[in-house]
């Protein structure tokens, strides 16, 4: 059995963050690569901020990636005893004190500190406090927090398996809060706790936490207890190349899901945030990854989120995915783009989406410019009426075509093209002129596929049908609706 135990360990302060995701994709690979365990972790001891609705938010989305970890998950709200008890072993052991300072000792001396230009770090007011001291303060009904006693000289260091060599001089450090006065532990003290009981052998999250990490070294080794591998992740950044957030759009994993993004696409795309894989291939199947995950070829260069490359990458898994898996995820998003569906047996509905999958670049394609496939009120787009039914012979060519359409047997490709063609002949029109036009007039789209595939799909009712009401269209222009696309 490997000894690999890694952990994800999200906060429930907001939904799945992309970064969060690749955190957790990340544990996750590295975890399926060696025969470990994944570890789900909810740090959900920020009483105000953490709430429930947003736990079940993000195992929904982990779910749905695909990310399934193997214990858990553990609710660090639950464990408070053991921080408490963890935090007064290492008074008892001298690694940490009572600190009696209040909040607003501590914001006044730190105002003065940055009035004075000066760097502000606790300054060990209680650190030298007596036995005496401490019992006369607690006879006054203070209230203590608890704090590491950080090493006066020396330094720590750790190779980071992404980031390298660390040091860091104790003399930069501060006596940091293990436990707060209410009894609340700080994320230091959950997080050594956890890492420490759940013998976590590599723990591996964003690079924004690499400042944390001397201080939960020097707090295993004040607990006598093995220090875990890191590894750290580099930041995701936006194009402008700052910290990806809001302001560059959707951030969360719930967003891309309902944008029609798949979750395949995401995970993939995902991946590629900091690591190559050998070969440097771009679609990368899952299989693939784990097979090829390895830590040391993650870059410690900050990664770019380029949303056109996560759209590429997506068309590319709904052009080639199994139709199978992609017929539920296509009902799924018409009947949430509330398209009412056209009645349709299950084989047309197969032959529908198999003539558009080459053609779609996100799920929602289907609700949108597909929708005329799938429901019989669709809008014609507006730019393909302008362009296509310009000429005023229009209305009556797709009024004849549709007369002799009706009567077409058999209704299959080699008929219909022979019909439209002839009457294109003895009217004197291009051929492609009355291909255009009625592809819009079938559509509502200037571009879609073949357009006798597409009357084979929509079969001979809804093709006559459709034909007829672009014909009425010019007269009586209130009857189907025009939109600018979809
Ligand atoms: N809860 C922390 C976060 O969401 C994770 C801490 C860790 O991985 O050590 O950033």
């Amino acid at each position: 059995m490997s000894h690999i135990r890694v952990r994800f360990a999200p906060s429930p302060t907001g939904y799945l963050h992309v970064g969060g995701a690749r955190t957790a994709l990340y544990n996750w690979l590295f975890a399926r690569h060696a025969g470990g365990v994944l570890i789900l972790r909810i740090e959900d001891t920020d009483v105000d901020r953490s709430k429930p609705e947003l736990t079940t938010a993000i195992l929904q989305s982990l779910e749905w990636l695909g990310l399934k970890w193997d214990e858990g998950p553990i609710y660090q709200s639950q464990r408070l005893d053991r921080y408490r008890a963890m935090a007064m072993n290492l008074v008892k052991a001298g690694r940490a004190y009572p600190c009696f300072c209040t909040p607003e000792e501590l914001q006044a001396k730190r105002a003065r500190a940055e009035s004075e230009r000066r760097p502000w770090k606790y300054d060990g007011t209680c650190r030298g406090l007596t036995e005496a001291d401490r019992e006369r303060l607690q006879a006054e009904g203070k209230l203590a927090a608890v704090r590491f006693r950080v090493p006066d000289s020396g330094q720590t260091t750790f190779e980071d398996l992404v980031f390298g060599h660390i040091e860091v001089e104790h003399r930069d450090l501060e006596d940091f809060v293990l436990l707060r006065s209410d009894g609340h532990p700080t994320y230091h003290l959950g997080v050594v706790a956890d890492d420490m009981d759940l013998r976590i052998s590599h723990v591996i999250r964003g690079a924004d936490h690499i400042s944390n990490t001397p201080k939960q070294i020097l707090m295993y080794q004040a607990l006598e207890a093995p220090v875990p591998v890191f590894a750290h992740l580099p930041l995701i950044l936006g194009p402008d190349k700052q910290r990806l957030s809001k302001r560059h759009g959707a951030t969360s994993v719930g967003a891309y899901r309902e944008q029609g993004v798949l979750p395949e696409a995401l995970v993939n795309f995902l991946a590629l945030l900091g690591w190559t894989p050998p070969g440097q291939k771009e679609i990368v199947s899952i299989q693939e990854m784990i097979q090829a995950f390895d830590l040391a070829a993650v870059s410690k260069s900050n990664a770019v989120f380029d949303l056109e490359k996560l759209a590429w990458m997506n068309s590319e898994y709904v052009r080639n995915l199994p139709v199978e898996r992609l017929l539920p995820l296509v009902k799924q998003e018409l009947s949430s783009a509330g398209t009412p569906a056209a009645e349709q047996s299950d084989e047309k509905f197969r032959q529908t989406v198999q003539l558009l999958q080459s053609r779609a670049r996100t799920l929602k394609d289907f609700g949108g410019a597909f929708r005329a496939f799938f429901a019989d009120e669709f809008a014609y787009d507006s730019e393909a009426v302008k362009k296509f039914w310009k000429d005023a012979a229009v209305p009556a060519l797709l009024g004849e075509l549709a007369a002799r359409l009706a009567s077409t047997e058999p209704f299959d490709l080699a008929g219909t093209e022979k019909t439209l063609r002839a009457l294109a002949e003895e009217k004197g029109v291009k051929a492609g002129v009355l291909i255009n036009a009625a592809r819009v007039a079938l559509t509502g789209q200037g571009v879609a596929p073949g357009l006798f595939d597409v009357m084979l799909v929509l079969g001979p009712d809804r093709v006559v049908n459709r034909l007829r009401r672009a014909e009425a269209y010019r007269s009586s222009p209130e009857v189907p609706t025009i939109d600018k696309g979809n």
